[in-house]
């Protein structure tokens, strides 16, 4: 695996293999599991070329405690790369990806993407992915870009990125990939005490009771029953969510033909873990 952390020198090597064949990017803010592993393999099978980043993007997050927080793991990261089969790991700092400064960056048109859930709660959140996501995707120009399914809202902000930039990337979304508990990985989830650990699956049996019980009418009992058995288990909510898996426009009842998404945000403490879970597939 070759690293680069100088836009130029990632540029030119890819100038020079493009043509050989297609290359496959995966983005990620390290502390690197399953999760990510499993989005470069799906780009090693599909492509010429596996390229993952790993910067932890101060501008997409709208609080700076969790940005300081957030877990660097750069000597294992980039042992898992290499074991991984990665070709290039790009690996820039502040400067490479924001050379001006975060002062006059562009704003995207993200419609109401970007005004609820996750944007509703993390205020200028997407705005700042968009931000990073374009000006790597200026960087590598893949061919395929590899995102997870456990960031559900970010997938159709991206995708929306993609279309109002006019790029040829194609976007590939991987399932999420989850503990044997059914705990969504996460980098986030390494700074989960013990005890927080214990109850952190619990998360997902809610949204697989939301699946179990999802019936045409009324979503507003089976969305209120959810809360309170999070908020039993010791998680303050941020929201719970069910909404039209394609518009993510959010919906209190079912007609029993859309297709649907539970989505899901809560805090233990101070760590906030989401998730999210497709309903009529
Ligand atoms: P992050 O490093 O958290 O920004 O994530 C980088 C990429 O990995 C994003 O496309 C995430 O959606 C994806 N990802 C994170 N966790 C998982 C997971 N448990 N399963 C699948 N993909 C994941």
């Amino acid at each position: 695996m070759i690293i680069y952390k100088k836009i130029a020198g990632i540029r030119e090597k890819l100038g020079a293999l493009r043509h050989k064949g297609k290359v496959g990017f995966v983005p990620t803010m390290g502390a690197l599991h399953e999760g990510h592993l499993e989005l470069l393999q799906s780009a090693r099978k599909e492509n010429m070329f596996a390229v993952a980043s790993i910067f932890v993007n101060p501008a997409q997050f709208n609080d700076p405690k969790d940005f300081q927080k957030y877990p660097v793991t750069i000597e294992k990261d980039i042992d898992k790369l290499i074991r991984a089969g990665c070709d290039i790991l790009f690996l820039p700092d502040q400067d490479e990806i924001y050379p001006g400064g975060f002062t006059a960056l562009e704003d995207y048109d993200l419609g109401s993407l970007d005004q609820i859930l996750e944007g509703k709660f993390r205020p200028g959140h997407y705005q700042g992915v968009c931000r990073v996501v374009n000006r790597l995707l200026d960087v590598v120009e893949p061919d395929c870009l590899y995102l997870g399914q456990k960031d559900y809202q970010q997938c159709l902000v991206i995708r929306r990125l993609l279309d109002i930039t006019g790029r040829g990337t194609s976007m590939r979304i991987c399932d999420t990939v989850r503990e044997p508990d059914g705990l969504a990985m996460s980098s986030r989830n390494m700074r989960l005490s013990p005890s927080q650990r214990a109850i952190a699956p619990d998360i997902y049996k809610v949204l697989q009771h939301c699946h179990k019980h999802l019936r045409e009418g009324n979503l507003q009992h089976l969305r209120d029953e959810a809360c309170n058995e999070l908020t039993r288990q010791g998680f303050r909510v941020d929201y719970l969510e069910f909404a039209h898996a394609l518009s993510l426009d959010i919906k209190t009842s079912w007609n029993g033909i859309d297709p649907m998404v539970v989505l899901v945000a809560v805090f233990m403490e101070d760590v906030r873990l989401i998730d999210n879970k497709l309903l009529t597939f």
